[in-house]
C-alpha cells in the first residue's frame, strides 16, 4: 500500500507538520528576551519563517479539502518511546509520505548533547540499503532558540516485533530474506567499527516490500579496540542481552550484535521470545540451559560474582537439539547457524560477514537482489547484479569529533553548525510549521512521552 501516490501537491500541504523553502535562520526578534520571557512558544520562530507561513496559508484557498481529504493523509504519531516521538509526516517539496523524529532531551547536559550529536552524526554517514540514515534535518532556528532538532528519514510502515507478534504467516522465505538483510545491515555497521547495542525487533523497521533497516542508534557507539578501557553495561534490552553483558564483562565487542541477531532469528523461526527472563541473572540461567555450563575459558571476562554464581549451580548439559523444535523452519542448516550465533564465548561466535556466506542465507541473498534491492538492476536482457552484495565502508566513522566537547553551550553551537552544513545542498531547505494543528498535537505528544 502506498499511501501517498495520489497526494496533490496543493495548498493543503501548508497543514502539515513541516514547511519548505524557509529561510536561512532569522536574527530573533529583538524582544522580548529568551531569559526575561518564561512564556516563550516552544519553538521560537524568525519573523521571516512567519511571513513564510503566512504567505502559504494565503494561498491556500480550499481549508475544506484538507485533513479529511479522500486521499490526502494526515500528519500522524506512529511511533512513542524513549527515543522521543516519530511523525509520519508529508514532506512539501515532493509530497512523499517520511517519517519525522524529534530527538529527546538534547541539551539537558553534556552527556545527552554528546549522545545526541554522535546520533546525528551516524545518521548523516550511513549509506546503507539496510540501515536507517538521514534524509534531511530540519533548519534550526536562530541559535539562541535552538532547543530542539528535527531528523527526517524514511517512512517504513511496520517492524519485526510487530510482524512477529501478529497473526500473518511467516514463511521460511521470510525468515531467510529478513535474516540476510539484518546480517547485511550488521556487517556494513561493524565495518564502520560501530557497535549497535540494541538490536532487538522493535529497532529492525520493515516495509510493505519486507525491505528491513536497522535503526535507533541512540546506544550506539564506536568500538574500543583497548581491552583495559571499560564500556557501560547498560546497554541491549535485556532478552537480547550476550551472556558476556550478563556477566559483567567490562569490555565487549560487536559479537553482543550477533548475539541478539541469533534471539531475533530464532523469535522468528519460533515466533516467541527465545530467552525470556524476569532478571538478569534467570536471563543467564535460561542461557546456560541451553547452552549448558560454559567452560572457564568462555568465562574469562567474567566479574567474579558472575562467575561464582555459575560455579554454585548445578552442572548443565548443553541442551539445542530443543531448537528443532522451534518450529517446522528449524531445518538443519537453520539451527547450523543459529548454533553458530548463539555462542556463549564471543570469540568464539560468528562474524556478520562469515554468517552471510552460510549456505542458509543463499536464497535470502537471490531473493534480495532478484527483486527487493536498489543496488542491482533490470535491462530487457536480464538482471544486471552488482558486484558487491553485501558492501562495507571505508574509512570508518570516526569519533574524533567527540574528544574536545566541553560544556552544553560549546557542542550547541557545532551541532547547529553541522546542521547548518548538511543543508548545503540543492534542495530547498525544511522547517517546521508551527501554525499547523498536527505541529501542536506534535509537540502535546512529545511532552506526554518525556513524562513516562
Ligand atoms: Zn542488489
Amino acid at each position: 500500500r502506498n499511501g501517498y501516490k495520489c497526494y496533490k501537491n496543493d495548498g493543503r500541504l501548508q497543514r502539515g507538520v513541516l514547511s519548505s523553502g524557509c529561510p536561512s535562520p532569522a536574527p530573533p526578534p529583538p524582544a522580548p528576551a529568551p531569559s526575561a520571557s518564561p512564556h516563550a512558544p516552544p519553538s521560537p520562530r524568525g519573523p521571516a519563517s512567519l511571513a513564510a507561513s503566512g504567505l502559504r496559508r494565503r494561498r491556500s484557498h480550499s481549508p475544506a479539502t484538507d485533513l479529511h481529504g479522500c486521499c490526502c493523509e494526515p500528519d500522524r504519531p506512529i511511533g512513542y518511546g524513549a527515543f522521543g516521538v516519530v511523525w509520519s509526516v508529508t514532506d512539501p517539496r515532493d509530497g512523499k509520505r517520511v517519517a519525522l523524529k524529534k530527538m529527546p532531551n538534547v541539551f539537558q547536559n553534556l552527556v545527552s548533547c554528546k549522545r545526541v550529536f554522535r546520533e546525528l552524526k551516524m545518521l548523516c554517514f550511513f549509506k546503507h540499503e539496510n540501515v536507517l540514515s538521514a534524509l534531511d534535518i530540519l533548519q534550526p532556528p536562530h541559535i539562541d532558540y535552538f532547543e530542539e532538532i528535527y531528523v527526517v528519514t524514511e517512512l517504513m510502515q511496520s517492524d519485526l516485533h510487530k510482524i512477529i507478534v501478529s497473526p500473518q504467516p511467516l514463511s521460511s522465505d521470510h525468515a531467510k530474506v529478513f535474516l540476510y538483510q539484518i546480517l547485511r545491515g550488521l556487517k556494513y555497521l561493524h565495518s564502520a567499527g560501530i557497535l549497535h547495542r540494541d538490536i532487538k525487533p522493535g529497532n529492525l523497521l520493515v516495509n510493505s516490500n519486507c525491505v528491513l533497516k536497522i535503526c535507533d542508534f541512540g546506544l550506539a557507539r564506536v568500538e574500543e579496540s583497548d581491552e583495559a578501557r571499560h564500556m557501560t553495561q547498560e546497554v541491549v534490552t535485556q532478552y537480547y542481552r550476550a551472556p558476556e553483558i550478563l556477566m559483567g564483562s567490562r569490555h565487549y565487542s560487536n559479537s553482543i550484535d550477533i548475539w541478539s541477531v541469533g534471539c531475533i532469528f530464532a523469535e522468528l523461526l519460533g515466533r516467541r521470545i527465545l530467552f525470556q527472563a524476569q532478571s538478569p541473572i534467570q536471563q543467564l540461567d535460561l542461557i546456560t540451559d541451553l547452552l549448558g555450563t560454559p567452560s572457564m575459558e568462555a568465562m574469562r571476562t567474567a566479574c567474579e560474582g558472575a562467575r561464582a554464581h555459575i560455579l554454585r549451580g548445578p552442572h548443565k548439559q548443553p541442551s539445542l537439539p530443543v531448537l528443532y523444535t522451534l518450529s517446522s523452519q528449524a531445518t538443519h542448516e537453520a539451527v547450523h547457524l543459529l548454533c553458530r550465533m548463539l555462542v556463549f564465548d564471543p570469540s568464539k561466535r560468528i562474524s556478520a560477514k562469515d554468517a552471510l556466506a552460510h549456505p542458509y542465507l543463499d536464497e535470502g541473498r537471490l531473493r534480495y537482489h532478484t527483486c527487493m534491492c536498489k543496488c542491482c538492476y533490470t535491462t530487457s536482457s536480464g538482471r544486471v547484479y552488482t558486484s558487491d552484495f553485501e558492501p562495507v565502508t571505508n574509512p570508518k566513522f570516526d569519533d574524533g569529533f567527540e574528544k574536545n566537547l566541553s560544556s552544553v553551550r560549546q557542542v550547541k553551537e557545532i551541532i547547529h553548525q553541522f546542521i547548518l552544513e548538511q543543508q548545503k545542498g540543492s534542495r530547498v531547505p525544511l522547517c517546521i510549521n508551527p501554525q499547523s494543528a498536527a505541529f501542536k498535537s506534535f509537540i502535546r505528544h512529545a511532552a506526554k512521552t518525556r513524562k513516562k
